[in-house]
């Protein structure tokens, strides 16, 4: 076997050592500084209008709203503008939260 390596052999084994001994021990030290997020499960629920044709007649100017995750009723004199369930704390945004 000849003593002898092309000019790329070469290159790519001192570009691979460096990697090794710079690149890789330099990442890993990065990624472990690195502050862990802190993920949130996301609950999501939704308002639902308690029909007024239901009973709810005591008082027809209010309107009862209750989160269908934890079952908690409020009443407004309109729409609901919570974007969380006060209760239960479920992110009632992005949903359509007209009584269907
Ligand atoms: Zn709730």
């Amino acid at each position: 076997m000849s003593d002898y390596i092309s000019r790329e052999e070469a290159e790519n084994r001192i570009d691979e050592a460096l990697r090794r001994v710079f690149v890789e021990p330099v990442g890993k030290s990065i990624l472990s500084k690195l502050p862990a997020a802190e993920v949130k499960h996301v609950v999501m629920g939704k308002w639902m209008l308690v029909d007024t044709e239901d009973g709810d007649r005591d008082d027809t100017l209010l309107m009862t709203w209750w989160c269908n995750r934890c079952g908690k009723e409020f009443k407004t004199a309109g729409r609901l503008d919570f974007d969380f369930c006060p209760k239960c704390g479920a992110d009632m945004r992005e949903r359509n939260n007209e009584h269907e």
